[in-house]
Parts: structure tokens; C-alpha cells; sequence
């Protein structure tokens, strides 16, 4: 069991985050972005870059080699409407997309937007984490906050046509 830390300071003990979230035992901060058969979208609000979304399995798996066929249409279907919202309503042109498979939750996918401000870090992969840090520590202000709540609401909105 790991003990998780929410947003709102209440600690929630789990045996995989990614289970806690896709079963509904956590809710997330700005609530679930949308839902299919197999898969399950939020914004990681610990890091607040508007836009950014994980996209996790339901099933407890690691591997992208484990997904069943459905499960593997259903994600590429999903992950491309998400990328498609993104563009659409938030002007996002590019995304970085990544997922380990040594990680401690279950299979999920970061789907990292790319703004200008991002470029000052680098540009590719070794760029990511200290966009993510300087994100999270430097960009907590209520205006920032905001602006990825709103993001939130216009992709859900948008994934529900
Ligand atoms: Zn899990």
C-alpha cells in the first residue's frame, strides 16, 4: 500500500493510484476529462500546464504488449480525440506523449502539451522534467490555476460531442 497525498491535504492509502482513480475511489482535482469502455482521461492538476492529461487503462496492466485488441483501438481512438480537442479548443499544435512501464501506478499515458515558455528548458525529451518541476513549483498562482481549470472544462465539454 502507498499513502497518497490529495490536493486538499486528506492522505488516501492505495495499492495503485491509477486503480484508485479509474475505480472512482479518488476523484481527481477537476474531475474526469472523459470516459470509454476501457480507458479513462484527467489532468494531473499537481502539475498545472493547461491541457495536460493522462490517459489511463482500467485494467491493471503495465505493458502495451498486454492490451487486448479492443482495448488497444480503444485507446488509440481516444488518445487521437483527446489530441484533436486539444488542438481544437485549447491551440495546442504539439504534444509530447509518454509512458514507462516500470512505473509503480499502472499503464497511463502524459500527454504534455508544448507551449512557447516551454522552450527556455530545451526542446525533446530531456526537456520534460523541468518543465514539469518549473511547472508545478513556479506556475501555482490562483490566475494559472484557473486557466487549467478552464482547460479542463472546454476539453470535457468538447469530448462529450
Ligand atoms: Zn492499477
Amino acid at each position: 500500500m502507498r499513502t497518497i497525498t490529495m490536493a486538499n491535504g486528506e492522505a488516501v492509502e492505495v495499492e495503485c493510484l491509477s486503480c484508485a482513480l479509474v475505480n472512482g475511489v479518488i476523484e481527481p482535482e477537476g474531475g474526469v476529462v472523459v470516459e470509454t469502455e476501457h480507458f479513462h482521461a484527467h489532468q494531473d492538476v499537481a502539475y498545472p500546464i493547461p491541457g495536460l492529461i493522462i490517459l489511463a487503462s482500467k485494467r491493471h496492466l503495465k505493458s502495451l504488449d498486454e492490451l487486448t485488441e479492443a482495448e488497444r483501438l480503444d485507446y488509440i481512438t481516444i488518445l487521437s480525440k483527446i489530441r484533436k480537442a486539444q488542438r481544437e479548443v485549447l491551440g495546442i499544435e504539439s504534444v509530447y506523449y509518454f509512458y514507462n512501464e516500470d512505473t509503480t501506478h499502472h499503464f497511463h499515458t502524459w500527454m504534455v502539451p508544448r507551449y512557447g515558455w516551454m522552450y527556455e528548458f530545451g526542446r525533446s525529451v530531456e526537456s520534460v522534467r523541468p518543465v514539469l518541476l518549473h511547472a508545478r513549483n513556479e506556475m501555482n498562482d490562483d490566475a494559472n490555476v484557473r486557466n487549467v481549470r478552464q482547460a479542463i472544462a472546454a476539453l470535457t465539454e468538447e469530448l462529450k460531442r
